[in-house]
């Protein structure tokens, strides 16, 4: 199988279907093997536009949710990134290719098997380096290495967790699926010198953030 064709094809449907258009997010999915962070059974299903199970009950987002979410974010080359729900290890992945050189993610996974699958994952797809992967609790962010520049959730939150919002750099923006269980909207907080400003990218579905500051289990 050409997994490198199937990548650029799967790019090229994201870019005409309109749910990216920066050439910075293009180049990174057109780089990141997906199919690396899949579990081998699905491997073939890698680079179709599709959540993917990726056991203990949590998926892999769709890419189009992946580069959604990664062009909102703006991310530049330096940057410190927080990501809450780190799965499969592959939305780090693809943040991390934004933020080298220079730049560092760090992605709180809850669940131990899940982060350690995913660190493996991202070793063998070059990103052992840039992304550092953390069990814990990501409904209260990552205050020792606070703060970031940018902050990801790919879990739903019943409300945006505070502790998240103080841990944004002046200028940093937080992006989080908010509502029921079975659907939210995707709302991406700025923070300036003057407040945090709110704005709703519109509807997703994400499997619940389970925490202090998320869905009790
Ligand atoms: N970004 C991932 C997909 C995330 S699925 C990828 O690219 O594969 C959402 C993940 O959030 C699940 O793995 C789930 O276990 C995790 N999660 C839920 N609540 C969490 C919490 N409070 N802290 C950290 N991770 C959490």
């Amino acid at each position: 199988m050409d997994f490198e064709d199937q990548r650029k094809k799967m790019v090229k449907r994201l870019l005409e279907r309109g749910y990216i258009s920066r050439l910075e997010v293009a180049r990174a999915m057109e780089k990141v093997p997906r199919h690396l962070f899949v579990p081998k059974d699905l491997e073939g299903s890698a680079y179709l536009d599709t959540p993917l199970y990726i056991g203990e009950g949590q998926t892999i987002s769709a890419p189009h949710m992946v580069g959604i979410m990664v062009e909102a974010l703006e991310i530049r080359p330096g940057m410190r990134i927080l990501e809450v729900g780190g799965g499969s290890g592959y939305h780090a992945a693809v943040m991390g290719e934004m933020a080298r050189p220079g730049g560092r993610v760090y992605s709180v996974e809850r669940i131990g098997v899940l982060a350690e699958r995913a660190k493996k994952n991202l070793k063998e797809a070059g990103y052992g380096e840039v992304v550092t992967t953390v069990v814990a609790d990501g409904s209260r962010g990552l205050p020792e290495f606070a703060p970031f520049d940018r902050i990801c959730v790919a879990a739903a939150a019943p409300a945006i967790p505070e502790p998240l919002k103080q841990q944004l750099t002046d200028g940093g923006k937080l992006l989080i699926p908010v509502g029921g269980r079975w659907y939210q909207d995707l709302i991406s907080v700025d923070r300036k010198r003057e407040g945090y400003l709110e704005a709703n990218l519109g509807g997703c579905v994400f499997v619940p953030l389970i925490g202090e500051y998320g869905y009790k289990d």
